[in-house]
């Protein structure tokens, strides 16, 4: 079988339960995750060649997991996020394209001041907290998460892509009460904010597979995870410290008194490129 045909063999097997498009950029996604090619001008001179016996055993055993609509990012264990290749498993949340613009929006903020001192709470896969560490050259990063399973990932993760991220275990809901001295210029987190009323409106790709730890918070304490993150924050930022969330797109207001509640000044909500509240942002301003 040519790699050409076996790339009509997985569109073909996605169609009927995908649809045509997104078959076919799920056969895009394998085929990058699962062979070496990167450039599509070197896979296009190989199309026509015999597909290796490994490549076609792969493709055959993701087609499988696909057919169950586990993400794909599980299946290969691989997603692109800021455009460095990140490990994924079951344990952690796959990050998703709103909190690359996360990244993104604090790497335009910060990107002129030298030796900043980042904490990145929750951090899962260490998407955030990695991508800091790399576009961010000169700043100390930290991050913490409650799950060990999700530690050890975001640990191979700085490891694979040369990242020094200083990673400690701890539950942002019971925080160590010893340390109180302010230390960070910014803290960054993308908590749990799914309402389980919200669950009905989601997709099983993701009920079924990912951790519900990182994702769902009960509708009588949708803050639960800023309002603990808030007040830390109070004690661990510097004056002038900044506070970057990810948020529900419907508690922007809810988040602006929150965080006026903190005592925190300069309280800003930003869309994502859908269009809808997704990051807040907000200044600790010494008294
Ligand atoms: N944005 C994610 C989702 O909609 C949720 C992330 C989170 O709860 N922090 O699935």
């Amino acid at each position: 079988m040519t790699n050409k045909q076996l790339e009509q063999l997985v569109i073909q097997s996605l169609e009927p339960l995908y649809g045509i498009e997104e078959a076919r950029s799920l056969q895009r996604y394998l085929f990058r995750a699962l062979t070496a090619f990167d450039g599509l001008s070197e896979w296009l001179l190989i199309r026509d060649k015999e597909a290796g016996k490994d490549l076609e055993t792969d493709i055959r055993k993701a087609l499988d997991e696909l057919l169950t609509y586990k993400p794909i990012q599980y299946v290969t264990g691989k997603v692109w996020f800021c455009d460095f290749e990140f490990t994924v498993r079951p344990g952690v949340l796959i990050p998703r394209p709103e909190t690359e613009e996360l990244v993104y929006l604090i790497r335009n903020r910060c990107n002129n001041r030298r030796g900043l001192r980042i904490l990145d709470i929750g951090t899962g896969s260490g998407a955030i907290a990695v991508s800091l560490a790399k576009l961010l050259k000169d700043a100390d990063v930290e991050a913490t998460d409650v799950s060990d399973e999700a530690l050890s990932i975001a640990a191979v993760n700085a490891g694979k892509l040369g990242a020094g991220v200083g990673f400690r275990k701890e539950d942002i809901l019971n925080p160590p009460d010893g340390e109180c001295k302010p230390v960070y210029n910014l803290i960054v987190s993308n908590p749990p904010y799914v309402k389980r009323s919200e669950i009905a409106k989601m997709q099983s790709n993701v009920l079924d597979f990912e951790p519900s730890l990182a994702l769902f918070v009960n509708d009588d304490q949708p803050l639960i995870y800023y309002d603990a993150i808030a007040a830390y924050a109070r004690r661990m930022l510097l004056a002038d410290g900044e506070l970057w969330f990810e948020i529900n797109e419907c508690e922007g207001n809810s988040m602006i008194r929150l965080l006026e509640s903190h005592s925190f000044s300069g309280i800003r909500i930003m869309k994502d490129f859908h269009g809808k509240d997704r990051f807040a942002c907000a200044a600790l301003v010494s008294s």
